[in-house]
């Protein structure tokens, strides 16, 4: 039978990119106040400051690389005819240029546009502003497609499905501090998968998962893909 794998990736895997991690010092989120940046309090206060913020992310995201870990997820899910769900918290577009296909973005794109009226859908100019105009509604109200604290995660029935029904649920470079991501594992270990983390060290409770195996990804991911392809 066909292993039906559930892939959770976080902010670890695009770490060796050059984009940086919440915990990171001295990184983008360091420099500022998520309540500001990143909730719709934050937004409704001060959109140009919102804006501005991911206008930098924009740029940074722009300007790296997929690594190692991303083509090699792209890879396995290339060959296993549908059986890898790849689910990432992840804004950046990393795992679709290091060739992945049909990506959960649970927390939104930085690179897509939202409509905070009609809902509309776009592709996110390099900068966007508090005055530019919804291309359907014609109404000033754009913000990232990004999901902020507070909010509740894209795609969730999706997700859930496809844990119902996974062997093995692998959770690659998240921290598992924020919800509901963070409860992915209990959910897939209460219908019966085995559970993998991979991440730089191990995040959690002891015993949370089945398999730790520790490194950076560019490493790590590579080497469990050619254990899986053995
Ligand atoms: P996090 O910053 O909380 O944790 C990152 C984890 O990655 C840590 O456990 C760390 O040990 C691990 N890590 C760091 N470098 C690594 C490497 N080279 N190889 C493997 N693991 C490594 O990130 P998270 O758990 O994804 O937090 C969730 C939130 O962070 C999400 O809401 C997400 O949208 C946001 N976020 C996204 C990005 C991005 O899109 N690239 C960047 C920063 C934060």
């Amino acid at each position: 039978m066909v292993q039906r794998i559930v892939i959770l990736t976080g902010a670890g895997i695009s770490a060796e990119s050059g984009l940086g991690t919440f915990r990171d010092a001295g990184g983008l989120w360091a420099q500022y106040d998520l309540a500001e940046v990143a909730t719709p309090v934050g937004f409704a206060r001060d959109p140009g400051l919102v804006h501005n913020f991911y206008i930098a992310r924009r740029e940074i995201a722009a300007g790296a690389s997929p690594n190692a870990a991303h083509t090699a997820l792209a890879d396995l899910a290339g060959r296993s005819d549908g059986a890898v769900t790849l689910v990432t918290q992840n804004i950046d577009d990393l795992h679709e240029r290091g060739g992945s296909k049909d990506v959960i973005h649970m927390h939104g794109e930085l690179m897509r546009a939202l409509c905070q009226f009609c809902g509309a859908r776009w592709d996110a100019p390099e900068r966007m502003e508090p005055s530019d105009l919804c291309p359907t509604c014609s109404r000033p109200g754009t913000r990232p497609d990004v999901v902020w604290f507070g909010e509740i995660p894209y795609h969730m029935e999706r997700i859930a499905e496809a844990i119902a029904k996974a062997d093995l649920f692998v959770s690659i470079g998240t921290s598992g501090e924020v919800y509901p991501a963070a409860g992915f594992v209990e959910e897939a270990r209460a219908f019966g998968a085995r559970t993998l983390e991979i991440n730089l060290e191990p995040s959690r409770i002891p015993g949370l998962f089945d398999r730790v195996i520790a490194g950076p990804a560019t490493r790590t991911v590579p080497a469990w893909v050619a254990e899986l392809s053995r």
